[in-house]
């Protein structure tokens, strides 16, 4: 007999170690890296786990060892190469493998309740069967197939694994063995035009068949602006998302179909994807881009990261296109990051114009099913796999087999952070890691460098590539720094904008030309105040101000959610005035609309965007001059390409400048150059104006005078001389517990040990900014380590340290996890 075969698994749990199971001698033949078994772990609990190596080493100790229970994959699921990217994940974010798979995986390979089990017909019925076990069997049978979760309802359990582990070995059931297959192709209602209607001569006269019904012809006209009169101008629209969008019914639409104008079809999800038919170009790249391209390439030639260093609207996506092009010329893949979601769709287009159907986007606001697809498309390389695939950070986690270039575009933005939960890992840097897995080239772009990819660049670790000028050589635009203070006293104010930016405003509207504002606060007012004892009304479960929402007249939590109605009287002392302070988007919407009643004006925040497509739509609008002034929070800085904007208002500069923390500055030219850049991108020369009460203040002058360098160099002797990043690795221990004494207690002994461990590279523990979030208490312990020394081994400690506090009996209820390069 040979020696049994054992597989050490990931489980989806935060644990640091991999697990060692017993491989049947049954299911030898069938076992290999990257499938998925199901294991149970604890003593009632299965879950699927990922084989993650093979050996004949039986595991050390006298523990019981469990035997794997199924198979769930005949063939992997995952790639070496991502297994080596998980590895350097939780290793360098400290953070566990199961939690690096948890957050890689589409959800729908993770959950074990999604698995299908069936009724195996060669089973004997005859065999001897405990009354559930029969009952199962019978209704499967019935059935033809059911999941986990409909056994676990039919068995009235949580969990029924210990029934289909029984079952399994008796042969007696099959578990599905590949999840994707269960996935029908589903099919939804396309809305077109009818062929009658296929001309634009033809449409002039669309409105004649439905004379005055009003709700018709809204539904009509929704459909038009969306499909022929939109830019994209594709010619359908989903059935749901005309409905939804319209909210009108369903009996409407079919009246409209009767009558011959709008037709209805059933169409294959999958095959929507493909309704780009137009003709795929490429611009041709000027003088300046073509040498940028050159050097860009040049860079790629030292295997080094090269970091594209381009002033807005240089034509830097212009360049990444051209380099995509020679990529799939190689028949090789290409992941193009972007740092949030609402960025993919503008791109997405001009990728498609580019690129056609090899182009295509992977986020995690897909549906399971889509991101299924698309994972197994690529991981199999399959014909209808994207070989672009664009997409915001989670894409870094897809199978890719043959990278050929990574694209990290706006690499500054800290939104490549996760936060939370684990792993708390940084796209950008992950995509480093990724080129030199695959030996792929990575590209990253910016207008304004994080401070820690410039220090790179001067270190010539990265290769530096400047496009100076942008395309059709319009200047960057004239930056005018308006005195708030000054206005106040003088009484020049116009409710909140200063004469300056009032002017340049009006202005513009006057010419037609767009106006974009910006201000970095959502809601009417921040905070609301009493006016004679200073009460301010706060959140019950977060130690913040509640914020004012006008147009739902409530009192909302940013951290938690939590609202309420707006208090009648203080509650402090009972005095009827309280008053808003400061001010958010939605005040400024109003105000405008006083100022300038015959403006368009719209808002671009987290409030206006929720629902599906509304942040595509005001886009939309916006480049269609639908709007005539644009306010928003920094949702309108990042890399979107608008034509006819001409002025760009920063309404205070204040609150970015003085915010607590070391990259405040540094984060504040970032902001403001990128929103100024959204100014005269194209044809003319625009103009920006930033609010401030602190006119003097070097960051705006270095704004001002667009002089990069000049705040780096300041700000990297600052960060230097007090031990911050670049300089020192950061890690953010954070300490959680609803009771604010065993927070207190935890994060102390925490602390203590930690010093003798690492000394004076220890500060902490301290209340952050927020000191309370969602009923938590928490604290924060930093760690700055040296560079130059060896970080796994502190990191290691660190985690073990980590461990043993948690184990402390009288540490029940803390939460401690470490955040690597915080943001
Ligand atoms: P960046 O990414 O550097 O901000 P973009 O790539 O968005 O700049 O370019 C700004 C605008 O100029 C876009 O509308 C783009 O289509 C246009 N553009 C840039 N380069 C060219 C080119 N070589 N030919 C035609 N249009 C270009
Ligand atoms: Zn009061
Ligand atoms: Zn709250």
């Amino acid at each position: 007999m040979s020696k049994p075969l054992f597989a050490d698994v990931i489980l989806p749990l935060p644990l640091r170690d991999k697990f060692t199971y017993l491989v049947p001698a049954s299911f030898e033949p069938n076992m290999k890296l990257g499938v998925r078994v199901i294991v149970q772990f604890g003593a009632r609990k299965y879950f699927s786990a990922l084989v993650y190596r093979l050996h004949q080493e039986p595991p050390s100790g006298d523990f019981d060892l469990k035997s794997i229970d199924a198979i769930l994959d005949k063939e992997p699921i995952v790639n070496q190469a991502q297994i080596i990217a998980w590895e350097w994940v939780a290793d360098y974010y400290c953070c566990s493998l199961g939690e690096v798979f948890k957050a890689a995986l589409p959800s729908a390979l993770k959950l074990e309740s999604q698995s299908n089990v069936s009724f195996n017909p060669h089973f004997n019925m005859e065999e001897e069967l405990t009354g559930e076990e029969e009952a199962l069997l019978l209704m499967l049978q019935g059935r033809g197939q059911a999941n986990i979760k409909e056994i676990n309802q039919f068995l009235g359990r949580k969990s029924s694994y210990a029934t289909l582990k029984v079952l399994l070995e008796k042969n007696a059931i099959l578990i599905e063995e590949r999840l994707k297959d269960s996935y029908k192709p589903k099919t939804i209602g396309v809305v077109k035009l009818s062929d009658q209607f296929s001309t634009p001569k033809a449409i002039e006269n669309i409105f004649e068949g439905i004379g005055r019904a009003k709700k018709q012809r809204e539904l009509l006209e929704y459909f038009l602006a969306e499909t022929v009169f939109s830019e994209e101008s594709q010619n359908s629209l989903t059935k749901k998302e005309l409905l939804e969008q319209t909210g009108i019914s369903d009996a409407v639409l079919k009246v409209v179909v009767d009558k011959g104008i709008l037709t209805i079809e059933e169409v294959e999800i999958g095959r929507l994807i493909q309704n780009h038919t137009e003709e795929q170009f490429l611009y041709e790249l000027n003088e300046a881009q073509e040498k940028a391209l050159v050097q860009v390439k040049e860079g790629f030639q030292t295997k080094r990261p090269v970091l594209l260093h381009g002033v807005t609207s240089s034509g830097k996506t212009e360049v990444y296109i051209k380099l995509i092009e020679e990529v799939l010329a190689q028949n090789k893949q290409v992941l193009y990051l972007v740092p949030e979601i609402g960025l993919t769709s503008q791109l997405n287009n001009r990728l498609k114009r580019a690129f056609g159907d090899r182009a295509g986007i992977y986020h995690s606001k897909f549906n399971d099913a889509e991101r299924v697809e698309i994972w197994f498309n690529i991981l199999e390389e399959k014909e209808d796999a994207y070989q672009v695939v664009l997409g915001a950070r989670s894409a870094v986690f897809l199978p890719f087999k043959k990278l050929g270039l990574i694209i990290v575009d706006e690499e500054h933005e800290n939104s490549y952070k996760q936060f939370d939960p684990a792993p708390r890992y940084h796209a950008r840097d992950m995509a480093v890691v990724l080129g030199q897995i695959h030996k792929a080239p990575v590209l990253l772009g910016t207008a304004t460098p994080s401070f820690e990819s410039y220090f790179n660049a001067k270190l010539k670790k990265y290769a530096l590539v400047e496009l100076k000028e942008r395309f059709q050589g319009i200047e960057l635009p004239e930056i005018v720094v308006a005195d708030i203070r000054k206005a106040t006293r003088q009484r020049q104010m116009k409710s909140l904008l200063t004469p300056e930016l009032y002017d340049e405003v009006k202005q513009a509207l006057e010419k037609e030309e767009q106006v974009i504002l910006f201000q970095n606060r959502r809601g009417f007012a921040p905070y609301m105040q009493c006016t004679s004892c200073g009460w301010i009304p706060k959140c019950q479960n977060c130690d913040v101000s509640l914020t004012y929402h006008k147009y739902r007249s409530s009192l909302v939590c940013h951290y938690c959610g939590h609202t309420t109605s707006l208090p009648d009287t203080c509650g402090e002392c009972h005095s009827d005035d309280i008053r808003t302070k400061g001010y958010g988007t939605e005040q400024i919407e109003e105000e405008l609309g006083i100022l300038f009643p015959e403006a368009r004006v719209a808002r671009m925040d987290l409030d206006t965007t929720r629902a599906k497509r509304s942040f595509d739509q005001l886009i939309y609008k916006f480049e269609t001059k639908q709007i005539d002034i644009l306010v928003g929070t920094q949702m309108v800085t990042k890399g979107l390409d608008f034509e006819h904007v001409r002025v760009v208002g920063i309404l205070n500069a204040d609150q970015m400048l003085n915010y607590p923390d070391f990259r405040s500055f540094e984060r504040s030219f970032q902001l403001m150059a990128q929103v100024s850049g959204r100014a005269g991108r194209k044809n003319k020369r625009g103009k920006v104006v930033i609010q401030t009460s602190q006119p003097t203040h070097e960051v705006l002058a270095e704004v001002a005078s667009n002089s990069f360098d000049l705040l780096f160099n300041r700000q990297m002797l600052e960060r230097k001389l007090f031990r911050y990043p670049p300089y020192f690795r950061l890690v953010k221990i954070v300490v959680k517990h609803k009771s604010r004494e065993r927070l207190d207690l935890g994060a102390n002994q925490l602390a203590a040990i930690l010093r003798k461990l690492f000394v004076n590279q220890v500060l902490g523990p301290e209340y952050p900014v927020i000191s309370r979030v969602q009923t938590w208490y928490q604290k924060e312990i930093w760690l700055k380590l040296d560079k130059n020394k060896q970080l796994s081994p502190a990191k290691k400690q660190l985690m073990d340290v980590i461990g043993q506090i948690k184990g402390l009996p009288n540490n029940g209820g803390l939460i401690i996890y470490a955040d690597v390069d915080p943001m």
